[in-house]
């Protein structure tokens, strides 16, 4: 049981084995490959059902059939996809054919050349045109061939009997087929979904984060104070911001270069995300400027916080290649002013930190 488990295991490696040729696509190679299998079974059980019946060479050429689609299937490992293609399509239009012109039309071989639209459609080719002209083209001749089906002089007609079998092994051909096609289109089109959707969140991780501290941007921070204003207008829930600037910034990256200035913008970035979780929102609003905004906290907490921060920030350690320093940061703080809105809000906090700076740096101002 556990080898025939393992053997199976193989086996379903072997089908969804990638292509080797980067030009070629595996699912298409996938969609050939399961659609030969149920051909060649499909092609067997009807040519052993067309020789018991009429005892003719019929149920050879059912075998030639069957050679053919496994010549498709290994085609499909040895990068030559769309020949496999160009022959699953040959198969599946000649052999239907010549059956419901040999065996009675309403056996319903001919059916089974719909399966060709499918496969050529799968195939990501540039051409749409010629697909449509293929499936006109085909559309067509099964027009003609119903118009003809009950007038041609059939040289195998099955017995009753004969004729529902071969009904019945036609719906299960067709059936499979079109059922293993669509499990095709759908890992397709799921996975080409996910491939959107990881782009998709990509993209928009890039629009709102600032690449080198990974804090949100100046365009991300905006759309978040707009939520958070319509929320205080909701619910009256107090909110209080906070601008910083990192003190004589211009000398640290002077004396100590740009890498260790961008440096210092890192390690303060990590330090205020790790100090406003579950606090509120932090963002780098410019250069060296951060913004703050506490939710649900008043003016006089949230600078209780600030100095928290601040004393933090003094006390950590910058060591960057050989150098050991430590950097200090001043603070506007203003509780958002429904009556002034939060731009005038931001530029009051913003000449609180201009005060700070000339009152002597290294302080929150409220
Ligand atoms: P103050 O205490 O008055 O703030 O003095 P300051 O030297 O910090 O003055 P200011 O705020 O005007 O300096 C901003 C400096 O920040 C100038 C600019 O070179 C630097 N800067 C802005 N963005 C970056 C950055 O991404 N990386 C680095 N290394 N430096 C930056
Ligand atoms: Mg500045
Ligand atoms: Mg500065």
């Amino acid at each position: 049981m556990r080898r025939l488990k393992k053997t199976f295991k193989k086996f379903i490696n072997f089908l969804f084995m990638d292509v080797k040729n980067e030009k070629e696509t595996k699912d298409l190679a996938i969609l050939i490959r399961l659609n030969c299998l149920v051909l060649a079974m499909y092609f067997f059980v009807i040519g052993i059902t067309v020789a018991y019946q009429f005892r003719y060479g019929t149920g050879l050429s059912m075998a030639v059939a069957a050679g053919l689609t496994i010549g498709a299937f290994i085609l499909t490992y040895e990068d030559l996809t769309r020949a496999g293609l160009a022959l699953l399509n040959t198969v599946v239009i000649i052999f239907p054919g010549l059956l419901s012109l040999m065996c009675t039309y309403e056996c319903g071989f001919q059916y089974m050349m719909f399966l060709n639209i499918l496969y050529v459609y799968f195939n990501k080719g540039n051409k749409p045109l010629l697909k449509r002209i293929f499936a006109v083209s085909l559309l067509i001749c099964m027009i003609f061939l119903n118009i003809l089906g009950p007038e041609f002089p059939y040289f195998l007609t099955p017995s009753h009997e004969g004729m529902i079998i071969l009904q019945i092994l036609n719906i299960l051909g067709f059936g499979s087929c079109i059922s293993v096609t669509a499990y095709c289109y759908s890992v397709k089109f799921n996975q080409s979904e996910d491939k959107l959707r990881r782009i998709n969140e990509n993209l928009e991780k890039m629009a709102n984060l600032d690449t080198l501290t990974g804090l949100s941007n100046r365009r991300h921070m905006n759309e978040y104070l707009a939520d958070t204003v319509f929320e205080y207008n909701r619910s009256g829930k107090i909110f209080t911001m906070v601008i910083g600037d990192i003190d004589f910034f211009k000398k640290v990256n002077d004396t100590y270069g740009h890498d260790t200035g961008d440096y210092v913008l890192t390690t303060m970035a990590d330090i205020f995300k790790r100090f406003m979780k579950d606090k509120g929102h932090v963002a780098r609003w410019g250069g060296e400027e951060f913004l703050f905004a506490f939710e649900n906290t008043k003016a006089d907490k949230a600078f209780e916080k600030m100095e928290e921060l601040r004393k933090e920030i003094e006390s950590t350690p910058i060591q960057f290649k050989d150098y050991d320093f430590s950097v200090t940061m001043t603070f506007g703080l203003e509780e958002y002013n429904p009556r002034l809105g939060i731009e005038a809000t931001i530029n009051r906090a913003d000449s609180k930190l201009y005060e700070g700076k000339t009152g002597g740096r290294n302080r929150v101002i409220m």
